[in-house]
């Protein structure tokens, strides 16, 4: 139950972890990205310092001036929306096929969702909350592709969310690329459990529709089957709909495994159920389960490893993981040497 992962292809904004160019010359930290690194090829990108602004720089806003958003540097007056719009449009316009994005939250120019508007360039309290000026022509032209920023990554639900969708939309460009009817098949065949965990209706609709493969154009066969699929796996994950992919495939081992393992696999679905446990708690158990008794209807289904096994553990900024707690615990008063322990 090895797979071979495609490498997705993703836009980042190129202060995560690339270079330090933010307004003041810093960088920021994201543990998912540091990752992802190793398994996906990124352009990093900074529209800020393409149009020119420096580093470091005066700190651009928008504003919003009859009815119309600006991109504006209070410190210098200047309104560098078109410059903005423009490089955006370009850059985008270049850009080869791609599988997602992770952008600045929060920043005027590259956030996706929640970024300030003003009434003025002046001292003043915003007014609305949007997308930043390049996240905008993103949302824009690639409706249907996983879009995150860094801080949202740190979410184990969301991460898990975004990287099932960028795997999966590049498993799929490689089959895009060769246009054969074939491959499709397989396809949508090894992510039957995936896809019906995101959006059963979804999931038969592209069903039939490789099913009647013969009679469609390949073009039409293709660009149907991504509508389908983008729109699937842009769906916010429900449990219940996990919760009956793990009660279905545990159902081929009903009859394999002892009567104490089973209660041992639903009580791991309870936990998950209650939020108790990740999805990941039951799903390996389960595939553990598959690689034990070679299930050739499960063998090849991408439910069970979505992504690389080295992205699905957690940061270890984000538990404690990465940190010497018995260290910083004793740190003020610490006296005896690790190892070693008080009495009483
Ligand atoms: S948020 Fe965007 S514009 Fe700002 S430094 Fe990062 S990449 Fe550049």
């Amino acid at each position: 139950m090895v797979r071979d992962y495609p490498r997705p292809r993703i836009v980042i904004s190129r202060c995560i972890e690339f270079d330090p160019c933010r307004y003041d010359g810093s960088k920021i930290p994201s543990p998912t990205v540091v990752r992802l690194k190793a398994h996906a090829d990124c352009m990093p990108v900074c529209p800020e310092v393409e149009i020119g602004l420096g580093i470091p720089r005066a700190t651009v806003r928008i504003v919003r001036i009859d009815g119309v958003d600006h991109l504006i540097q209070p410190a210098t007056g200047r309104d560098v929306t078109s410059e903005m719009t423009g490089f955006a449009s370009r850059f985008l316009d270049s850009l080869p096929p791609v599988d997602g994005f992770v952008l600045k939250g929060g920043s005027p120019t590259s956030g996706a969702s929640g970024v300030r508007v003003y009434p003025s360039a002046e001292k003043s309290q915003a007014i609305e909350r949007t997308a930043g000026f390049f996240a905008r022509e993103v949302l824009k032209r690639f409706p249907g592709l996983p879009i995150e920023d860094e801080l949202r990554l740190n979410n184990a639900r969301i991460r898990d969310h975004f990287l099932t969708g960028i795997f999966t939309l590049a498993a799929f460009r490689a089959i895009e690329n060769q246009q054969d009817r074939e491959p499709l098949v397989q396809f949508h065949a090894a992510n039957k459990y995936l896809l019906m965990a995101c959006h059963q209706q979804l999931m038969r609709e592209m069903g039939r529709l490789v099913a009647s493969r013969a009679k469609t154009e390949k073009e039409e066969l293709y660009a149907r089957y991504r509508r389908m699929l983008c729109a699937a796996l842009a769906q916010v994950p429900r449990y219940t709909n996990n919760i009956n992919v793990l009660h279905h495939t545990m159902g081929y081992f009903s009859n394999r495994v002892s009567g104490e393992e089973k209660a041992y696999c639903l009580r791991l679905i309870d936990r998950y159920r209650d939020g108790h446990a990740t999805l990941a708690e039951p799903r390996d158990l389960l595939r553990s389960w598959v690689i034990r008794f070679q299930e050739p209807g499960l063998l090849d289904q991408t439910f069970f490893a979505p992504y690389p096994v080295e992205l699905a553990d957690l940061p270890e900024d984000i538990t404690d993981r990465g940190r010497d707690v018995w260290k910083s615990r004793n740190a003020p008063n610490a006296r005896e040497k690790p190892g070693t322990f008080k009495k009483g």
